[in-house]
């Protein structure tokens, strides 16, 4: 997309406007792709270049699209290419976590702008929380108009951004996307972090060519998105993809849920702490378990290794039951891939149909941390433009603009 600062007399883009289903079809095509003439708008929409022409006309004016050069010449004149304004405004992004706070401001593209980072020192509570939301909030309209916000927390969340329950604060029945904005006006998204990791990584990153892929995250606990035929799969509640209380072993170890042998209690930031207390490692920490793992301690290998095993074992039960293109691994423990990834590899294809498995690709997410973030800050910039929030660009849609280039 292209950066192009607002003049300062620049119409601010109705609500009416942004309703209209041609208009939406326009700025989706803008903001899913490279920068395309108005006559590759009118043949991929069907619409006449007259419709097309009010309706940029009345986006150019309003600063949300741009004229960004000329194209290839198919005979005529130069085509004048249009696109997304990048700076129209900017969006927040919050990640709630267990003891922190983490937020960003991004233009519409998803450059960082700013970011800011809390720590709690005692199990948050909803108060303290939305104090240091509405801080960062103040902080960040000082720059410009906010245009929305995207939170990402862990747990089920509704459609409407109500917090149903969350494990890690535990906190039920919160209507947070409702409260933020009472106070503040600006629209608010809120979904489960994993789900927008998910979406991060779909849009921008590892998952960018498959319709179909899981993403598991491993740190404190373990989760994973469902993309499933360009679509996420939220479930009835907002729960799907609660992957770490699946059961593996019911004779296991006891899990923060209160069952025996879930996922998260044998392969998750828990699990290494577990098993760290039962040797004598000093300090009984994750990073040092780490960098016994990297100076070739087998006591620390054969840990990590475990985890690879029982998350491998996870990740083949949903491989079995959804046949998804590729597995992304993502999340905090991704920096200590290289102890645990090859046995996880080897536990999934071994215990997948060898059909499935031949062609099943398991990959690395590659958006980093920040990916959290991005996916939460996506969420709000869809919800501003309209677009739907949980479905990828269908690549029959790309590919007919990359037709119509040629
Ligand atoms: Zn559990």
């Amino acid at each position: 997309m292209k950066h192009l600062s607002r003049s300062e007399n620049s119409r601010t883009i109705s609500k009416e406007l942004m309703r209209d289903y041609n208009t939406r079809a326009v700025i989706s095509l803008l903001y899913n792709g490279d920068p395309i003439p108005r006559k590759t708008i009118s043949q991929i929409t069907g619409l006449t270049p007259a419709t097309i022409s009010n309706i940029t006309s009345k986006l150019i004016s309003s600063d949300l699209i741009v004229e960004v050069g000329v194209g290839q010449s198919t005979g005529g004149r130069k085509p004048t290419l249009l696109d997304i304004n990048d700076d129209f405004g900017h969006v927040a992004a919050v990640k709630i976590e267990a003891r922190r706070v983490i937020s960003g401001l991004y233009d519409l593209s998803t450059n960082k702008i700013d970011g800011n980072t809390t720590e709690i020192d005692s199990e948050p509570d909803l108060d303290t929380v939305l104090e240091i939301i509405r801080q960062d909030l103040n902080s960040y309209s000082k720059t410009g108009e906010v245009l929305g916000v995207g939170i990402g927390v862990s747990g089920f969340i509704s459609d409407s951004g109500t917090i149903i329950y969350t494990p890690i604060l535990g906190w039920s029945d919160v209507p947070l996307a409702d409260v933020l904005l009472t106070d503040s006006s600006i629209p608010v998204v809120v979904d489960n972090d994993v789900n927008a990791f998910t979406l991060a990584e779909g849009w921008l990153g590892a998952g960018k060519d498959y319709e179909d892929f899981l993403c598991v995250t491993v740190g404190e606990g373990v989760g994973a998105g469902l993309m499933i035929d360009g679509t996420l799969h939220r479930g009835a509640i907002g729960g799907a993809g609660e992957i770490g209380h699946i059961t593996l072993d019911p004779n296991g170890p006891r899990c923060r849920c209160g069952e025996n042998g879930c996922l998260e209690a044998l392969a998750s930031d828990y699990f290494l702490r577990n098993e760290i207390e039962k040797l004598d490692f000093k300090p009984p920490t994750i990073e040092n378990l780490s960098s016994l793992a990297s100076e070739g301690n087998g006591q620390a290998l054969e840990i990590f290794q475990r985890l690879g095993c029982n998350l491998g074992l996870g990740i083949k039960n949903l491989v079995n039951t959804l046949n998804p293109e590729a597995v992304l691994l993502g999340g905090e423990r991704l920096s200590e891939a290289d102890f645990f990834m090859p046995r996880l590899k080897k536990e999934v294809l071994n215990h997948s149909f060898p059909e499935e498995a031949r062609k099943l690709k398991i990959v690395r997410a590659n958006l980093g941390q920040e990916g959290w973030l991005i996916g939460a800050a996506l969420l709000a910039i869809r919800n501003f433009l309209n677009l739907p929030l949980h479905h990828k660009v269908r690549s029959v849609e790309k590919q007919e603009v990359k037709q119509l280039k040629n």
